[in-house]
Order: structure tokens, then sequence, then C-alpha cells
């Protein structure tokens, strides 16, 4: 596996923005996935890892060490055992892909993984899931294990299991497995068929078309909604929406999403969301955070 240097990340994330990687990789397999953790401890390089790159933040002054990108570290199966569809994914498995193999056996997941980009990894981290009351709605209700892999300082390997239940899953994140690579999840639902999924979809789908930019480049919604309220109302409230630094803006159609109008720097998205927090903050005293992920120097 190569790995390459001074490689720009903009175009590995779904805002188009931040400046380069000083090592970077993309690995395909497990072995390449060691090669990479193992080439940064002897060279003494920090690792940063991402999949997707649909809720990260990359700085503009970059990344330093190497950035582990597990995008083509993917694969899918599934089979059929005690009543539940059982399905074994690489960690970098587009959650597209787990759409599909839901969709085609017309289970309930694939309503909510419509309208999830990024990749199966991502989505365990991230606790990924919609605002709808579908149900399951969320990465923890779909999930029973996952495997992550580590390089301990005398230069072993380990993969350790983690069952649903060791994990701790909270509002868009899960902790209690780090440090580590995600490497492999294992997902389950019972094969309950329902025929309207696919039409149930279709319209998801159409709604959150009307109220989300998803023309253009963005990270979905940058912040938490706080306990009680949603982060999208408090901002359009506030009044603004359409609020611009640079080439980043608050987005006309969904007040919390920051667009990229062209040529948007990470500083540009940066000052939008330290504007909003501290707007909110000023006038309905709440605090925001955000759900989207800093990776690089700031
Ligand atoms: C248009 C749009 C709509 C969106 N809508 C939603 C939504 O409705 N609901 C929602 O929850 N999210 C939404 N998101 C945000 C995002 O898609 C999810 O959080 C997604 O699960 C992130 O997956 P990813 O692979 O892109 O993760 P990345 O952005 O690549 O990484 C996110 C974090 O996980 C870490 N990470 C990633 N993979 C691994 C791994 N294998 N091992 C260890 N750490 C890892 C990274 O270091 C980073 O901290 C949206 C994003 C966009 C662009």
């Amino acid at each position: 596996m190569e790995i390459k240097q001074n490689v720009a990340l903009a175009e590995y994330t779904s805002w188009l923005v931040g400046g380069p990687a000083e090592y970077f990789c993309l690995p395909e397999t497990i072995e390449d996935v060691k090669e990479a953790l193992l080439w940064a401890q002897n060279s003494k390089q920090p690792v940063t890892i991402f999949g997707g790159g649909t809720n990260v933040l990359i700085s503009d002054k970059g990344v330093r060490g190497l950035v582990v990108c597990l995008r083509r570290f993917s694969g899918v199966e599934s089979k059929e055992e005690n009543g539940r569809l059982v399905v074994t994914a690489m960690a970098g498995t587009a959650k597209s892909e787990l759409l599909k193999i839901f969709l085609k056996q017309k289970l309930a997941p694939a309503l909510f993984l419509a309208g999830l980009p990024g990749d199966i990894g991502g989505g365990v981290v991230m606790n990924a899931g919609v605002a709808e009351a579908f149900q399951p709605r969320e990465f923890v209700e779909i999930t029973d294990w996952v495997e992550v892999l580590r390089l301990e300082s005398n230069g072993q390997f380990t993969i350790q299991r983690f069952t649903k239940e060791q994990i701790h899953w909270e509002y868009r994140h899960s902790k209690g497995w780090q440090p580590g690579v995600i490497v492999r999840v294992g997902i389950s639902w019972p094969v309950q068929v329902d025929t309207t999924i696919l039409d149930q979809v279709r319209s998801a789908n159409k709604v959150r078309l009307s109220k989300q930019p998803l023309d253009m480049p963005s990270c979905g919604s940058v912040f938490r909604n706080p306990t009680g309220h949603k982060a999208a109302q408090l901002i359009d409230g506030a009044g603004l929406k359409g609020y611009t630094v640079g080439g980043a803006q608050v987005s006309l159609k969904h007040a919390n999403f920051i667009v990229n109008l062209g040529e948007a720097k990470a500083t540009d998205m940066w000052q939008i969301i330290e504007h909003v927090r501290n707007t909110i903050k000023q006038i309905r005293n709440v605090d925001l955070q955000t759900e989207v992920v800093r990776l690089g120097d700031w």
C-alpha cells in the first residue's frame, strides 16, 4: 500500500474544505490497516482516522502525521440466521451498501439508513440516526458488536470485540471502545418483511430533499439538538439563516446546515459555528455543541 505525502484532503470530505495530510493512505484490507499503523508507530507519527468524511471539519492548515481514510476498506456479507438478517461489514463499507441489503429484503432499517451518508464505521462512532420516529432510527439499534484493532506499544496487534452492551451509546456519539480503529461491525435485524418499505424510503427521501440543501456541500447537521430544543429552530429564530462568512453560509433551506458556496475555507465554517454558538447563548442562554468533529491543527 502506498503512503503518499502532502495529499489534499478537501476532496475526501463532504464539505470540500480543509488542507493537506502530511502522510495519507487508503487501506483496502486489514493487512493494509495494520501496515499503516505500524508505519506510523515506527516513524513516530500521530494517526488520524476517518471514513466517509461526512462529519469532519479538517483544518486549513491540514493534519500532521498519517491520515488513514477507510473508505476503500469495504466488503459486506449477509445471511439469515434464527429469523434474523445478520450482516458483517468492514468498517469502510458505505452505509448505502447496507441500505441496499435491507431494501432488497424489505426490512425496516432501510428507512433510516436512506438518510445517512458516510461509512458504517463512522455510523457506529457517531451513533448516526434520524430525527423521525422510525424504528430503528439509530445505529445502536442495529449494531450487535464491533471489532477494534489496536497496535500496542510493544508492536503487537490486538483485535477486541465489543458487544453492543459494552459500548456506551449516546446521542450522536459512542464511546467505551476507544482507543483504536473500528475494523468490522456486526449488524442484525429480525426478518419481518414490510412490502411498503420502498415506498416509505421514497417518500422520506422526498421530504429530506425538500427540507435539506442536499445539492450543496455540507456535513449535515452541524449542531446537536440541545435537550428540549431543536438546534435548527433556535438558529432560524435568531435570524441567522443566510449568515455568511467568506464562502460559507448558514443554509437558507435548513438553519442547522452550513453550506459551502464554492470557495469556503475551514476557518469560514468555524467562524460561523462560533458566531451561531455565541448568538444562541446570548439570546436564548442555550449552549450549542457541535456534532461535526474537528480534525488537524487549529
Ligand atoms: C448531507 C448530509 C446529511 C446528513 N444527515 C445525517 C443524519 O440525518 N443523521 C446523522 O446522524 N448524521 C448525518 N450526517 C452526518 C454523517 O453522515 C454521519 O455522522 C455519518 O455517520 C459519519 O460517517 P463517516 O463515515 O462520514 O464518518 P467520518 O466523517 O469519516 O468520521 C466521523 C468520526 O468518526 C471517526 N471514525 C470514522 N470511522 C472510524 C473507524 N472505523 N474507527 C475509528 N474512528 C472512526 C473519525 O475520526 C471522526 O471522528 C449527514 C451528513 C451529510 C453530509
